[in-house]
């Protein structure tokens, strides 16, 4: 079929979404144009800013593909203190972010719990409640979930990694802690308790298939989610992902599929956010930028304290090291505007889909 006339459709088949993934030249031009009108008809060409704030790489879970998996004994563990997480969101409010995401490995102690809790509290409190939180800590109960939510974040971020129930096992140890319903489930309970909630897949994974990804946008859209950060699979080599490397796309059709993908989702829900995620920028620094220039309208530099910034290492080149400070601030709103994008500054940016599904809910 004309990718025109796929365009042109109300509601997309598995089949239309294949045949969208794998375009390419003038038919993926006019699906990269088609994306970006939509974005900029439905949401204006605002990029929103979110801090990333990596606390922490010390993790409980194993998944086989990340570099801060439990078992890498290679990797140099770190902690950031409240002091230096408080400082990077005061830096973030001052420099017109709007918002911040906690970012880190999955813990579920008590006292990493009430930490969290704490730390919520104090960063509303000292920006005026001004600030907006997003986290991305794991798998948690829904009691957790409630009492962060209750202490001021608004936004979660878990992906499912791929909704292919086989698939995820496979890139995942065999055990009751890395269960695909589990993941589902903790989805469902981040909607349940009020969050926005975020999902996303990684593209280009070991046997991983265009079908795969068709099925990952339906998902989506199916579950109706507020916002999608999803980007290329990055291999680490203190994994046991590693191994399976010879099987991979190269990095540059993983970095194409994956700004296929955002092209699609942006098609499917005009009115979600959708990060131009940073494994995107390690495979080509402007990764980010064409990733917005053709749907996504959400990015989050990296303002975690320079000493801990190497550490945190889910894959390998990971970019970033020169984020954050003012000067670099000032050159992303540059190159964002050069790929048509304005960055709003001091706002929440919320997910518009979120507020019209709670409206309609209310
Ligand atoms: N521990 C939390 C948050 C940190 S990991 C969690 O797992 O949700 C955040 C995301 O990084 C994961 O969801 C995964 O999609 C991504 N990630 C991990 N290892 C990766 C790799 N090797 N390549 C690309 N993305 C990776
Ligand atoms: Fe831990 Fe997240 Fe990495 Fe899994 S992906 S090992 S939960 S940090």
């Amino acid at each position: 079929m004309e990718i025109e006339t796929i365009l042109k459709k109300k509601e997309w088949e598995k089949t239309d979404l294949i045949t969208l993934l794998n375009c390419r030249d003038s038919a993926e031009e006019e699906l990269f144009r088609h994306t970006r009108q939509l974005r900029n008809a439905t949401l204006g060409n605002s990029v929103h800013m979110r801090g990333l704030i990596e606390i922490s790489n010390i993790c409980i879970k194993d998944c086989l593909y990340c570099g801060i998996r439990k078992s890498n004994s290679q990797a140099q563990r770190y902690q950031l203190e409240d002091r230096e997480i408080i400082e990077a969101a005061v830096f973030a409010y001052q420099n017109h972010y709007g918002s911040i995401v906690l970012q880190g490995g999955e813990r579920t102690d008590p006292g990493f719990i009430l930490r969290i809790e704490n730390l919520i509290k104090e960063i509303k409190r000292l920006s005026g409640q001004g600030l907006g939180i997003t986290l991305s800590l794991g798998e948690q109960t829904e009691e957790t979930y409630q009492r962060w939510f209750d202490a001021g974040a608004h936004r979660y971020l878990l992906r499912i990694e791929t909704s292919n129930k086989e698939l995820y096992r496979k890139i995942h140890p065999d055990n009751p802690q890395h269960h695909f319903h589990t993941r589902l489930n903790c989805i469902r309970l981040l909607q349940h308790c009020g969050y926005q909630t975020g999902t996303g897949v990684m593209i280009g994974l070991p046997f991983q298939t265009v079908e795969d990804l068709a099925d990952d946008l339906l998902f989506l859209k199916e579950m109706d989610i507020d916002m999608v950060g999803m980007g290329p699979y990055l291999e680490h080599r203190d994994t046991p992902l590693w191994s399976y490397r010879n099987l991979l796309l190269p990095q540059t059709e993983r970095l194409r599929l994956g700004l296929h993908m955002i092209s699609c989702l942006r098609l499917l829900m005009p009115d979600i956010n959708i990060a131009a995620t940073t494994a995107l920028q390690a495979i080509d620094p402007q990764g980010r930028e064409q990733a917005l220039s053709i749907g996504a309208n959400v990015i989050m530099p990296n303002i975690t304290p320079l000493g801990n910034r190497g550490n945190y290492r889910l894959y390998e080149n990971k970019p970033g090291m020169d984020e954050g400070a003012e000067e670099s601030t000032r050159r992303l709103a540059e190159s964002i505007r050069k790929s048509g994008c304005e960055i709003q500054p001091d706002a929440w940016g919320d997910s518009l889909h979120f507020e019209l599904r709670t409206k309609k809910e209310g």
